[in-house]
């Protein structure tokens, strides 16, 4: 089959690899859509290391081409969604319900593209099947639900960890595609108002398009200052930061009011440091709370409820659309953030 390997820092190439094959409760899913990650970004630079060889993606949809024994409630032909993290269900971190940590080990839940074979491919191998794979329901396209395994229930997530509730003012750092689905999430938990902060216009332009009441330029605006002034001078009670970088993380934690929650959704590729007035010299109980995407099927079905009854439209983020052999190009435009894009769709 083919797939997209990694071979080493701005390396990737989509060569011919064996096709997996299914052992004990595992599966093979026959990938039918997927896509490239803010997080195949950083593997791609060297700023998240992978071992060379390896099939990178994680996000992605699928029919189920083979079931091992013991995966039971599924047949050959089913489509399905699989997370971007799969918790195996049995370990002490996911019977602790710390499902993203499995294994005990540091994002241990993010298998695909990070140490197990990833779905930029024709084929991925589902291990612990039974816990992982969503069949979709058969009034929603792959386009539609392409998301739920990773950015969609990353960005919604940052609510959930902040606890949002309706009427909370909420402000979200970064309108990439992560940011997008955050300000969605916290548009589905009744946050307002929602500010969010991005110097690019045609991502200020989506985001207000998908319900926020406030877009600001961080390059032509005083931003805390807005803030300030939207919210009658309290500051957000949550603020999400969503793209890993000290200048948005210290953006964030300064627009929040005391007590509030700073919830961290970014990818970080160097150390950050904390601002000691924003934080309060550490005692205004202001929460500094991180997340990794929610795995396992039930959390997928949910945000295919939500799509399912329309509650939130996620096909707008796909600007772009490639073919496997074309990755290379995907990747250049994604990582260069050319061409108004938000989000590539990778058709094997
Ligand atoms: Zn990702
Ligand atoms: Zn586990």
């Amino acid at each position: 089959m083919k797939a997209n390997v990694f071979h080493g820092v701005n390396d990737i190439r989509v060569e011919e690899v064996p096709e997996p094959k299914a052992g004990p409760s595992q599966a093979v899913v026959k990938v039918t859509l997927s896509t490239i990650c803010g997080t195949d970004i950083h593997i791609l630079s060297g700023g998240y290391p992978v071992k060379p060889g390896l099939i990178i993606g994680h996000e992605f949809v699928g029919v189920i081409k083979e079931l091992g024994d013991g995966v039971t409630g599924y047949k050959v032909g089913d489509r399905v969604a699989v997370g971007a993290i799969t918790p195996c269900g049995q370990c002490e971190s996911c019977l602790s319900g710390d499902f993203s940590q499995c294994g005990g080990i540091p994002l241990g839940g993010w298998k695909f593209g990070n140490y197990l074979n990833g779905a930029q491919a024709e084929y991925i191998l589902i291990r612990d099947a039974q816990a992982n794979m969503a069949k979709i329901p058969k009034e929603l396209t792959d386009e539609q639900v392409l998301f739920v395994g990773d950015i969609m229930s990353t960005g919604f997530a940052a609510s959930d960890t902040a606890n949002v509730k309706p009427g909370d003012a909420v402000a979200v750092f970064g309108q990439g595609p992560i940011g997008l689905c955050a300000l969605l999430g916290a548009k589905i938990r009744g946050a307002c108002p929602i500010i969010t902060v991005e110097p690019l216009e045609y991502r200020r332009e989506m985001s207000l398009r998908m319900g926020a009441d406030f877009s600001l330029d961080p390059n032509t605006q005083d931003v805390q200052a807005r803030i300030k002034k939207i919210t009658g001078g309290r500051g957000v009670d949550v603020a999400i930061e969503a793209l890993g970088q000290q200048v948005t993380f210290e953006n964030a934690l300064k627009a929040v009011r005391p007590a509030g929650v700073l919830s961290s959704l970014g990818v970080y590729e160097n150390n950050v440091t904390i601002d000691l007035a924003a934080w309060g010299a550490g005692i205004a109980d202001i929460d500094i709370m991180s997340t990794l995407c929610p795995g396992g099927k039930e959390r997928l079905r949910k945000l295919m409820q939500i799509i399912l009854y329309k509650r939130v439209d996620l096909t707008p983020l796909i600007t772009h659309t490639f073919s496997l052999s074309d990755i290379a190009e995907g990747y250049r435009i994604f990582g260069g953030k050319l061409d108004n894009v938000l989000k590539i769709a990778i058709k094997p």
